[in-house]
This record gives structure tokens, C-alpha cells and sequence, in this order.
């Protein structure tokens, strides 16, 4: 898209004469349309938890229920939905953070295994309700990445947040790491219901979601694996998912972070 404006004068002979200055917009109305896009999912993602728990405070408030019980599960419900608002105002705030235009990121060497180790701890108690196995698959070398130790261990916490989400009962995730020489491919495997090929790309946009209808008790806001992203692109590596492999049978998720150059290997 193009934006012409012109400015009219006299050149030296007295002959009238305009210039014209073209600006290229492209850019400036595609962002225009990702922020109106980005404004109307957040107030649809935000109202809908709203609007049940201004329904369930306003029956609460009009026909108090007779029972203690009826009206702590009101309560219980409008909690749900005010945790699920908190979830997507952070996740939204970590997107934008994420997102900040010009901002340089101080890319260092950070410890792959420190970071998985981390996150797994994290996330095991909450597996172990359910009786879901977290295993590791790594080499015995250090992994060294180049990236931001808090952006890393987030996006380890989302991906494995995920395959605890989706996991069904008993069931093994599985993490790995792969050196291939100028990169590390870390990847989470799960057992769970998996992501079909038409859905595996789209599940990195924001608030993509497979399935709209679920607000689930571990919040779901379709901004986990958008985050993830735009992460992993500022550490100047690749994310994506490729759970079709023989075996397979749940979702996998990869992604590739650059080794720093003195571990890289030499090229003679
Ligand atoms: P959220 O989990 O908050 O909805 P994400 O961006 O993390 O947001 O995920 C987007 C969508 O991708 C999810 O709603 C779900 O449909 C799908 N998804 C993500 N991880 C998995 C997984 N491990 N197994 C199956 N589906 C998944």
C-alpha cells in the first residue's frame, strides 16, 4: 500500500512544478490489522470468563441459595474463570514483552541441561497427580545454547505445561536433546491425543486453540505456544511440531537453539 503526498512550487523560470513524496504503508497497515486482530481476540478471550462471573455474582446477589454448598459452587465457578482471566493478562504481558520491536536481546550461553532439569522439577509434582512420567533423554556432554536463561526456562515450562495438559493418566513424556553439530533440537513428546497436520502450524498463532470450547481448570489461553515463538525467534532459533513419526502417538514439540561459536565444530 502506497501514500502519496505532493508539495506545490515555483522553480526558478517561474514554471509551477509538485513533488511527490510515496511512502510504503504496507507494513505500518499490516500492523494496524494484527493489533485490531490482537484487540478483538483479547476482550473475546477476557469476556467470556466475565460474563459468568458477572451471571453466577448477580444470581448469587438476587437468589442467595439456600445451602452453604449451592453457593460455593457459584463461588468455585467464578474463581475458575477469574484464575483463567489472570492466566491470559499474563500470558499477554509476556507476549508483548516478548514482542518489544528494537529491543537487542543479550543472547549468552545459557545451560540446556540446567534449564530442562529445572523445568522438570517444576512440573513433576504436578505430573505425579496424575501419575504421568517425565524422561529424559540427553548426551552426557554439556549443552550449552545461546539465549536468556528466563526466556529458555519459559518456554521449557510451556511446551511441558502442555504435555501434562494433554497427557491422559499414566502416561510417559518424553524429553530430548540432539547436538548436531552447530545446533541443539530439544524436543517434548507426549502421549496424548496429538495435533492433526491441518492444526500444527496454526497452534503457534495467537489464541489459536484446536478446540474453542475448552476452558479447562489449567486455564488455556492460546497464547502458550505463540510466546514460545517469538522466544525462540529472538534467540534467533526455530520452533515447531512434528508429531507424525512411527511411534508417535501425542504431540512433539522441537526446537532448535544455536550453539555458541567456540563449541561450534571448525570447518578446515
Ligand atoms: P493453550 O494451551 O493456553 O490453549 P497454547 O498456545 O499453548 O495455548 O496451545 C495452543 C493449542 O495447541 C491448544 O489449545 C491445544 O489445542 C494445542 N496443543 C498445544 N500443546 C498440545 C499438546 N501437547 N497436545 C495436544 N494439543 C496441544
Amino acid at each position: 500500500t502506497v501514500e502519496v503526498s505532493g508539495v506545490p512550487f515555483f522553480d526558478h523560470k517561474g514554471v509551477r512544478k509538485v513533488i511527490l513524496v510515496f511512502y510504503d504503508i504496507t507494513q505500518m497497515k499490516r500492523s494496524e490489522k494484527s493489533l485490531k486482530d490482537f484487540v478483538a481476540n483479547a476482550s473475546h478471550q477476557l469476556r467470556t470468563p466475565l460474563t459468568s462471573i458477572k451471571g453466577y455474582s448477580e444470581t448469587l446477589l438476587d437468589n442467595p441459595p439456600a445451602n452453604p454448598e449451592g453457593g460455593r459452587q457459584f463461588l468455585e465457578i467464578i474463581l475458575k474463570n477469574a484464575d483463567h482471566m489472570d492466566k491470559v493478562i499474563s500470558s499477554m504481558l509476556a507476549l508483548a514483552r516478548s514482542e518489544q520491536v528494537g529491543e537487542a536481546f543479550a543472547l549468552s550461553p545459557v545451560s540446556g541441561r540446567e534449564s530442562m532439569g529445572r523445568a522438570v522439577a517444576d512440573v513433576t509434582p504436578w505430573a505425579a497427580e496424575r501419575s504421568i512420567a517425565l524422561r529424559s533423554r540427553t548426551p552426557e556432554d554439556e549443552m550449552f545454547v545461546m539465549a536468556e536463561a528466563d526466556g529458555l526456562l519459559h518456554v521449557f515450562h510451556n511446551l511441558l505445561n502442555n504435555a501434562v495438559k494433554y497427557s491422559p493418566e499414566g502416561g510417559v513424556i518424553t524429553l530430548s536433546a540432539e547436538d548436531d553439530g552447530e545446533s541443539i533440537v530439544f524436543c517434548v513428546e507426549d502421549q496424548g491425543p496429538g495435533i492433526s497436520r491441518e492444526h500444527s502450524f496454526k497452534v503457534f498463532e495467537r489464541f489459536y486453540r484446536v478446540d474453542e470450547n475448552t476452558i479447562d481448570g489449567a486455564g488455556s489461553s492460546g497464547l502458550g505456544l505463540a510466546i514460545c515463538r517469538r522466544i525462540v525467534r529472538n534467540f534467533e532459533g526455530e520452533i515447531w511440531h512434528d508429531g507424525y513419526g512411527e511411534d508417535t502417538r501425542g504431540a512433539r514439540f522441537c526446537f532448535r537453539l544455536n550453539k555458541p561459536a567456540m563449541d561450534r565444530p571448525v570447518n578446515v
